[in-house]
């Protein structure tokens, strides 16, 4: 590595982590990036299914459903599983799938073990067809679970919920829709999920360009061609421009360099790459598996990486290494059982650089140009970023028609009509592709999105305006019987599906206690409200350990400027598994005392 220093000097890296890490802070913080709103407000229009006519639906059901990606399809299913007949599926899309009915990229893939992603494959007897499965297949899935419960009939699609009303006297969520619809369900279940609003980069003159745009989340393949495995004739005598180097980029990168007449990948700060090792599933090893390994699977996943090292796991990939390590070094070390806290944090210190030096020698071994190796350097700690996985993206770089352009760590300085401008060149391209992410969204009630209004007229955002609050992230007190589905306050594991399972069905399990005590309503006491956010705001400070050690980006408020309030609304910093755990002893222990139930 031609650096200055020994990056085997753990203060010397801190060092240099520390600058990279200044050079990106931004006064503007996350509200440098702007919605698809004014002229990019058709960017957003849904490329994969046109909208059809239809007349608006006024009915009353048992529970609605917001959301048909795998939150919204797994609440209904156990819902379906806990009695619960009668229900409607209210979906923005043109289909099921969420990210993945959105995310249609060529390359995208699931970057997590498609065994311990995939819900309910045991129950469907579905064999994934390799390790990490690419997105045409999850869809697949998705449609599995859907004809599976049964749950086509009572969805509406290209429907958006715009306000949901509580009605004490018949203890009913009054919802209306922008397609006229009106809905009077007993339960409500927002599943909308926390990054499904795309964004771009605030870069000044982004208005002016005149050619193609498009975000890589509504992917345009009338324009390049192809499909989502590659083959994007109609980039053959295109320049095109990538902006954003993140998880999503390094899937589409490759497809986009073997195609395009010319590509830019313009780079504000470079993503750490592992090998992915890709391979086919093994039906014989599949067929071996016993009842219930699913669940075991997942459930190893979550505990390893949130670092309790077990005799066997299960996955054994990139995501439970660092664990694994740790355990080893451990083990060696003799220390085991008696390591002090302090030997315990310099060891996952030292470890931590060690991957990250890894990949950095990956970088170098890979990229011959130097000065693109050198640019592509990730510096900073393991998981500042999501970790990507591609065995691809490096070598897209050796191509000739593919540049890196760095910004360091300043980001596009312009966009003109032509093109993108860096340190001052214009880079003249034909077509923009903005692979810049989603805005985090908490709250499951936005500007953007529905307005709730729950007992006494209480809007929802009032609600949270001094800090989020609920009870286990899936309730909060004065809105009956409103359920959402989501990270904050509660589980964020790096298999985000587990998350929307182990939800469900605790919804599933609030509302069967609900029916079966002849109730018609549920919310959490207040006190149990106020002692789960002293429980999140208690956990907060290794949040805000995280972000300060780490270079800007969506796991750390775009460089760690938590306030108060907003510390509150993140997950449960004691980790997903732990906070698994503690749902569940609360359930089976008589977690229904902090709920309170009433009838009409
Ligand atoms: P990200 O938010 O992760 O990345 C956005 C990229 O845009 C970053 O590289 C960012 O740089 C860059 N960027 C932003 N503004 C500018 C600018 N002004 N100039 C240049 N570059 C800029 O979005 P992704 O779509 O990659 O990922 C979204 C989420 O989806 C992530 O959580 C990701 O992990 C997840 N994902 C999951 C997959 C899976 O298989 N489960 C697959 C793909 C994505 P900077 O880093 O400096 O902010």
């Amino acid at each position: 590595m031609s650096t200055d220093f020994d990056t085997n000097n753990l203060d010397a890296v801190k060092q240099k982590y520390q600058q990279e890490r200044s050079k990106r802070l931004r006064a503007d913080g996350a509200r440098q990036y702007r919605g698809l709103s004014g002229q990019f407000a058709t960017l957003i229009d849904d490329p994969y299914v046109q909208k059809a006519d239809r007349q608006p639906i006024t009915e009353t059901v048992e529970a609605l459903v917001v959301g048909g990606g795998f939150g919204g399809i797994l609440a209904a299913a156990r819902l379906r599983e806990a009695g619960v007949e009668d229900l409607r599926i209210v979906e923005r899309a043109g289909g099921f799938g969420g990210t993945w009915y959105w995310n249609r990229y060529p390359g995208a893939q699931c970057d997590v073990e498609s065994y311990i992603y995939l819900p309910l494959l045991e129950e469907l007897g579905y064999m994934p067809t390799q390790k990490y499965v690419y997105a045409d297949e999850i869809r697949e899935h998705v449609d599995r679970i859907v004809d599976h419960y049964e749950l086509r009939p009572v969805a509406v699609f290209h429907t958006q919920v715009k306000e949901m009303h509580w009605q004490e006297e018949d203890k009913r969520w009054r919802v209306s829709t922008d397609r006229g619809d009106v809905f009077l369900a007993r339960f409500v279940v927002t599943a909308s999920g926390p990054l499904n609003v795309p964004k771009l980069p605030g870069i000044p003159g982004i208005e002016s360009f005149k050619g193609k745009t498009f975000h890589t989340s509504r992917w345009d393949y009338d324009y390049t061609g192809g499909d989502e495995h590659g083959g994007l004739t109609g980039l053959a005598d295109k320049r095109v421009a990538i902006i954003g180097t993140g998880a999503t980029a390094v899937q589409v990168v490759p497809h986009v360099a073997n195609s395009a007449k010319q590509l830019y990948v313009f780079q504000r700060t470079a993503s750490g790459v592992d090998e992915r090792n890709n391979s086919a599933t093994d039906p014989e090893w599949f067929s071996s598996l016993q009842p219930g390994w699913q669940r075991e699977r997942q459930t190893n996943f979550d505990r390893i990486t949130g670092g309790h090292p077990l005799p066997e796991d299960h996955v054994s990939d990139g995501w439970t290494e660092k664990t694994r390590r740790v355990a080893e070094r451990m083990a060696a070390s003799g220390a085991a059982e008696n390591m002090s806290p302090e030997a315990f944090e310099a060891l996952e210190e030292e470890l931590n650089l060690e991957k990250m030096n890894e990949l950095r020698a990956r970088i170098l071994a890979n990229v011959k140009d130097p000065a693109a190796a050198e640019a592509l350097q990730p510096w900073y700690r393991y998981f500042c970023k999501r970790p990507c996985f591609h065995d691809e993206y490096l070598a897209a770089f050796n191509r000739p028609n593919t540049q890196l352009v760095d910004t360091d760590g300043k980001g596009v300085e312009q966009i003109t009509e032509r093109g993108l401008v860096v340190d001052g060149v214009e880079y003249e391209v034909d077509c923009v592709i903005y692979a810049t992410g989603f805005m985090v969204v908490l709250s499951s009630s936005r500007k953007d999105g529905y307005k709730a209004y729950g007992r006494d007229g209480k809007y929802l955002e009032d609600q949270h305006a001094k800090g989020y609050r609920t009870l286990h992230s899936y309730m909060t007190d004065g809105f009956p019987n409103l359920f959402f589905i989501s990270p904050a306050q509660g589980g964020q594991p790096y298999n985000f599906s587990q998350m929307l399972e182990v939800m469900s069905r605790h919804v599933a399990w609030t509302i069967a206690k609900v029916l079966s005590g002849g109730h018609e309503s549920v919310e959490p006491s207040i006190e149990a409200v106020d002692r789960w956010v002293a429980t999140i705001k208690s956990l907060a400070h290794d949040w805000q350990k995280f972000a300060d050690g780490c270079t800007p980006g969506i796991y750390n408020g775009e460089g760690g400027t938590f306030t108060p309030e907003s510390l509150a609304g993140l997950p449960y910093a004691g980790g997903a598994s732990a906070f698994f755990e503690l749902i569940e002893e609360w359930r089976e222990t008589g977690g229904e005392r902090d709920l309170v139930m009433a009838r009409s």
